[in-house]
């Protein structure tokens, strides 16, 4: 099989773009008046310094984050969100109207819908009834101008980590870009695979905030990948993608470690807490194994039990439009008291 090439897979008019070219990346040395950028040079409303653009490159958050997930600054891209990586990844390798990527539903929504918006055609591969990847199927659904694959693992919404060969075969054998979605890993316990950035010049991974270390809100994202495509991500995204704000809070987030650790056990203590008490209930036909801080169930009666929990406060995720997904219902793991009123629902709930 051919090497993986990355001048080979990367579209045209990316090879021949010349960036935006910021301001303050044209000057190099010690001024201390900045007439350069068309500011507000007496400043805002605010007290804060918000009448700077920010540092389009990040570097503090990165160099911080580089610390906790022993992954080189020059391998990290910051993104609004983990959804603007996978954006920025389908812009960069495929050309709209030719090119697909390949995905294996039931799985995260995004890949899809990003790929739809830039007019890039969806290869699917389901996986196996165990939510497990099948190898045979995928080679089958791989054709010459399938340019991305996504995998996702901890994989949402079954839960699910996926088999490390299997990855490690896509990572070997396909020569485009294998994105592996990390959102989850923090809850799983293994080691991440942007570990192996440097055996595998094709690999992507991505990480957020959003999800074990609590900042949805903040839209932080990371993508970690070899020198060279991390330069793409850094040609082609909006100059200023991540504000000074939020750089500030994620930053100031990222320095208490130890307190996000001590959230993402209480969130698996409290899952095993749910896995276990679910067993009770004879309207829960089967509860999947989770890595991730939510749960999947398959139930008698989803939209009736979905329904029910409305009917008393608690909205859950129906997931039954989902190939492989039937009467299937994805719970994220409250704080013990939200957990409690959800088991107090199920135990008033009749079929
Ligand atoms: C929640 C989630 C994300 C996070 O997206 P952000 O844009 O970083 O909030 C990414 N991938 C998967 C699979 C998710 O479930």
């Amino acid at each position: 099989m051919a090497e993986f090439n990355l001048d080979n897979i990367l579209r045209n008019n990316v090879k021949k773009l010349i960036p935006y070219s910021s301001a303050r990346s044209e000057f190099e040395g010690d001024a201390q008046i900045f007439l350069d950028a068309n500011e507000n040079s007496l400043g805002s409303t605010l007290n804060n310094n918000f009448h700077r653009y920010p540092d389009p490159l990040q570097k503090q958050l990165k160099q911080k984050l580089s610390t906790i997930k022993n992954v080189p600054v020059e391998n990290i891209f910051v993104g609004n969100g983990s959804d603007e990586a996978i954006d920025l990844l389908i812009r960069a390798f495929c050309n709209p109207g030719i090119d697909n990527i390949l995905i294996f539903p039931p799985t995260y929504g995004m890949y899809e819908v990003s790929a739809e918006i830039n007019d890039v055609a969806i290869n699917k591969v389901l996986l196996t009834k165990d939510y497990r990847l099948n190898i045979d199927a995928i080679k089958e659904g791989i054709d010459e101008n399938t340019k991305i694959i996504f995998v996702c693992s901890p994989n949402n919404p079954t839960g699910n980590l996926l088999n490390t060969e299997s990855i490690e075969w896509l990572l070997k054998n396909f020569t485009g870009i294998v994105v592996v979605d990390e959102a989850y890993i923090d809850f799983a316990g293994i080691t991440s695979w942007s570990q192996g950035l440097n055996e595998f010049p094709n690999l992507v991974v991505l990480q957020t905030l959003s999800k074990a270390w609590g900042l949805a809100g903040l839209r932080i994202g990371f993508a970690y990948s070899s020198k060279d495509i991390i330069h793409v991500f850094n040609k082609i995204k909006p100059p200023y993608n991540i504000s000074e704000a939020t750089q500030q809070l994620a930053l100031q987030a990222l320095q208490n470690e130890a307190q996000a650790k001590a959230k993402t056990n209480i969130l698996i203590q409290e899952k095993e807490r749910l896995l276990q008490e679910f067993k009770q209930f004879d309207f829960i036909k089967t509860i999947y194994p989770s890595d991730a801080n939510f749960i999947l169930i398959k139930v008698n009666d989803a939209k009736n039990l979905y329904q029910y929990l409305v009917s008393k406060t608690i909205v859950v995720r129906n997931r039954s439009s989902q190939p492989l997904c039937e009467n299937s219902l994805r719970v994220t793991i409250g704080t013990p008291e939200e957990n409690d009123a959800l088991l107090t629902a199920l135990k008033n709930y009749s079929v």
